[in-house]
């Protein structure tokens, strides 16, 4: 019996796990503190009242012979399929109903996609990044290049005309960096896909928290059909990161290596997917009708003014920041050229407020934080109010 030896490649990631023991460790010296989190990627808004009453409905369901289901098909009931391809419309995408599978969250889509592809395929991902995406690849064998993002590109790395990629992961609004590609930037990174005959993987998990006019799916832009993956999910668009629910548009005119790329995921959904609850599949239905929509904006409106909240007090201490407009995380650069570790303490320490060192996503991470708009109004108030005396105080 052998082991798959390429977990021997992971490298350790104890980011989360170093940020929850000095806090904790902090707590518990300092229990007359209140310690303010700002460090969270999940929601803390319960779920929309029309999504709960759908999620109820599909569940008295299942209470009777009648209307009772059992395992649904892997890739999704036709209602939601059509409300997802409905949604798509309202962008102005052509995105057929049959080209969409429902999943049970973008993670599992991201790290399972790499199944239908060969191990010898080079990766490009950029640096930093959701780790998701480097570590599956890593548990395949596969080679790794990254695209370096930068204060000098925004934090939104372009790939290098000289580097060949097969696979191209692209999240946008960025998991950690905030940043958003241009439909120009976009387009560049189709043409590099198609001049390389590469699959992009295209993340657009934070996709409900563009204000700006940029592409809120790749299929907005000229090519991607014939290059693209898209993968999105209703965690942050509406809370649904304990519910579990996420899609993944396949263009069925997709073809690599002499193989359609949707026929692939649909055998490989087939074979190790037995797809989503139905209560969850009528609660998800329920975000894309007219009253969803509305009622998932009041959530997104309240995370996106604690993101105004903290950028703002960033603009006032003249810090430099990604994200924030189009995305919950703001990406700042520590002051004083401290380290991320450094600034976390410090923040800890002085200031009771957690924050994500940058160095855990990657290299070029390195004397940056990221800090979330999921928090508590009040608490995410009160934060900025101490993160402001403490680098007021700092950078006099
Ligand atoms: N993609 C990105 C970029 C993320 O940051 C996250 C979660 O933080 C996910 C996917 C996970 O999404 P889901 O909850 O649908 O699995």
């Amino acid at each position: 019996m052998k082991i798959n030896k390429n977990f021997d490649n992971l490298v350790p990631n104890y980011l989360f796990a170093d940020v929850a023991k000095k806090t904790n460790d902090y707590i518990k010296a300092h229990p007359d503190k209140k310690v303010i989190k700002l460090g969270i990627g999940d929601v803390t808004l319960p779920l929309a009242p029309v999504v709960i009453e759908a999620m109820k409905n599909g569940t008295e369901d299942l209470a009777h012979k009648d209307t009772f289901k059992g395992y649904p098909d892997c890739d999704g009931y036709d209602f939601l399929r059509e409300a997802i391809s409905g949604y798509y419309k309202t962008l102005g995408v052509t995105v057929a109903a049959d080209e969409i599978f429902v999943s049970d969250g973008a993670k599992s889509d991201c790290g399972n996609i790499g199944d239908i592809f060969d191990k010898d395929n080079t990766v490009l991902v950029t640096d930093p990044v959701y780790p998701v995406y480097v570590d599956s690849n890593i548990m395949a064998g596969r080679k790794i290049v990254y695209a370096g993002s930068n204060k000098e590109n925004g934090f939104a790395a372009m790939p290098d005309d000289s580097v060949k990629a097969d696979i191209i992961y692209l999240c946008s609004p960025n998991n950690p960096t905030g940043s958003a590609y241009t439909a120009e930037q976009i387009k560049v990174l189709i043409d590099y896909a198609l001049k390389n005959v590469a699959v992009i993987i295209y993340d657009c998990s934070y996709v409900a928290f563009i204000t700006e006019d940029l592409p809120r799916s790749i299929f907005a832009v000229e090519g991607a059909h014939k290059c693209a993956v898209e993968i999105c999910s209703l965690s942050k668009t509406a809370g649904f990161t304990g519910t579990r629910c996420g899609y993944t548009v396949i263009p069925k005119e997709l073809e690599r290596d002499g193989h359609n790329i949707y026929s692939a995921w649909y055998r490989r959904q087939a074979t190790k997917f037995n797809g989503v609850s139905w209560p969850v599949q009528c609660a998800a239905a329920a975000v894309f009708s007219q009253e969803g929509q509305k009622q998932i904006k009041e959530n997104i409106s309240y995370y996106q003014e604690n993101a105004k909240i903290i950028s703002s007090a960033l603009d006032e201490l003249g810090i430099y920041y990604t994200g924030g407009k189009n995305s919950p995380y703001i990406w700042l650069k520590c002051p004083n050229n401290m380290g991320s570790w450094e600034f976390f303490d410090l923040l800890l320490n002085e200031a009771n407020v957690v924050g994500t060192p940058g160095e855990g996503f990657g290299a070029n991470g390195a004397g940056y934080f990221r800090l979330t708009s999921f928090g508590d109004r009040n608490n995410t108030i009160e934060a900025v109010d101490r993160l402001k005396k403490l680098l007021t105080k700092l950078l006099k």
